[in-house]
């Protein structure tokens, strides 16, 4: 009863006290050390605690003064045994190391054509390092830094929820007319599906082209995870119109659709999205034009429809990259993409005025798992002779992974 209280906050506690009744919620004797670990909130540090899921020995402290010194030594240690692959929207403190910087269609074909270095640390996201290592030769090893850099626009969609679609699909007589074809933010499993089931991966930079592709080979796509970006290439580059998309909710029997709807469709889009971009809404696109006149709103085909509608370039990450660098000097940005980018070029480009298009500061959490620490940390325990975070995707999964892969590397 008195514990139903202080959870309920009715029951105010000293520290001592609420120590005392954790120990009592937690089942912890009371003279053994397990709790010793609890911290309250805003009341001391632990310096061994660990900020992404756990690292065998030592990880560096963020705080340490000589980190980039050791990352210096630990990559000259590795020389051309290991290569870095940095995605655009990693932190300035790792890109600094990256051998190769892109979006990850251009660190998947960096992965493919590297055929010599023995150790591939990816900095980026889960999804990548997986795609790496399917393309690189089995002696090849992929290092993630830290595992907990996933993605969330990528979780959306699981293995079994997609073969339940498909499976529905079978049913209704659909599947056979209907090419998957999922976006690089998905697990090895859902690409593995699409090289199994006639389809081919894409990216940003090259999903008209994909879709293109597979309506030439069937009469429907089935479009993973991220349904802006399928909206928005089958709307603005194919032409079709929103009446010809709908979305398959995979929490709803059928997708929430009905038959005729499902057999209507052009394309079928998955209910999923990225969180960065997914945060980019009209009322950003008219007050930043209201706030700066002349700018130009510049966003990624990620972002939903009706900014994108609105937005005078939409583009890859690539092709953000490749606009500022093209633009007129003096000319006027607001830029809906991931903000570690953002603040790249801004900096990168101090004569254009360059601006978040988000009032709020918004960051790929997941992206910014990878920090300098990870990375030293693998880095230093390879030289040391520890394999650490390697990626290795199931060959079966692999097998059919790469096929869809490599359909989309060969796209006219
Ligand atoms: S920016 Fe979006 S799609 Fe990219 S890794 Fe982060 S959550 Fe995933």
């Amino acid at each position: 009863m008195i514990l139903q209280s202080i959870l309920d906050g009715t029951t105010r506690l000293s520290k001592f006290q609420f120590v005392i009744a954790l120990r009592l919620l937690h089942n912890v004797p009371m003279g053994s050390s397990k709790l010793s670990e609890l911290l309250i909130l805003g009341q001391g540090s632990d310096p061994k605690s660990e900020r992404g899921v756990s690292c065998a020995g030592e990880l560096p402290a963020a705080s340490d003064p000589d980190l980039i010194a050791r990352a210096i030594a630990a990559k000259a240690a590795l020389g051309s045994r290991a290569m870095i692959l940095g995605h655009h929207y990693q932190r300035d403190e790792v890109i600094q190391f990256a051998d190769i910087t892109g979006d990850s269609f251009k660190l998947a074909q960096a992965a493919a054509d590297n055929t010599s270095a023995e150790f591939i640390f990816f900095c980026g996201v889960h999804f990548m390092a997986e795609s790496a290592d399917i393309l690189t030769s089995s002696s090849q090893k992929v290092i993630l830094p830290d595992l907990a850099a996933g993605c969330s626009m990528a979780d959306m969609a699981t293995a079994k929820q997609v073969n339940d679609c498909w499976g529905s699909l079978e049913k209704l007589g659909v599947a056979a007319k209907t090419i998957p074809i999922t976006y690089m933010n998905s697990s090895a499993a859902i690409k593995s599906f699409t090289g199994k089931n006639g389809g081919a991966v894409c990216t940003s930079s090259n999903a008209a082209r994909a879709m293109t592709w597979a309506f030439d080979k069937g009469e429907k796509i089935l479009f993973l995870p991220d349904q802006h970006l399928g909206r928005n290439t089958a709307v603005l580059s194919l032409g079709l119109t929103l009446e010809d998309c709908v979305i398959w909710n995979p929490w709803k029997l059928n997708g929430g659709l009905s038959e005729l709807e499902i057999h209507k469709a052009k394309v079928i889009l998955w209910r999923g999205h990225c969180s960065v971009h997914g945060r980019f809404s009209v009322e950003n696109v008219e007050s930043m034009r209201a706030k700066l006149p002349g700018v130009k709103i510049l966003v990624h085909p990620e972002c939903p429809h009706e900014v994108v509608e609105l937005a005078d370039v939409v583009g890859s990450t690539e092709m953000i990259i490749k606009t500022i660098a093209n633009s007129p000097i003096g000319s006027k940005w607001a830029i809906g993409t991931e903000l570690n980018l953002v603040q790249r070029l801004a900096q990168d480009y101090p004569d254009r005025e360059i601006h978040f298009l988000d009032k709020t500061v918004c960051y790929c959490s997941t992206m910014n798992r990878i920090d300098l620490p990870h990375l030293v940390w693998a880095m230093e325990s390879l030289v040391a002779g520890h394999l650490v975070n390697q990626i290795s995707v199931d060959a079966e999964v692999a097998k059919y992974a790469k096929v869809a892969l490599e359909r989309m590397l060969a796209l006219p």
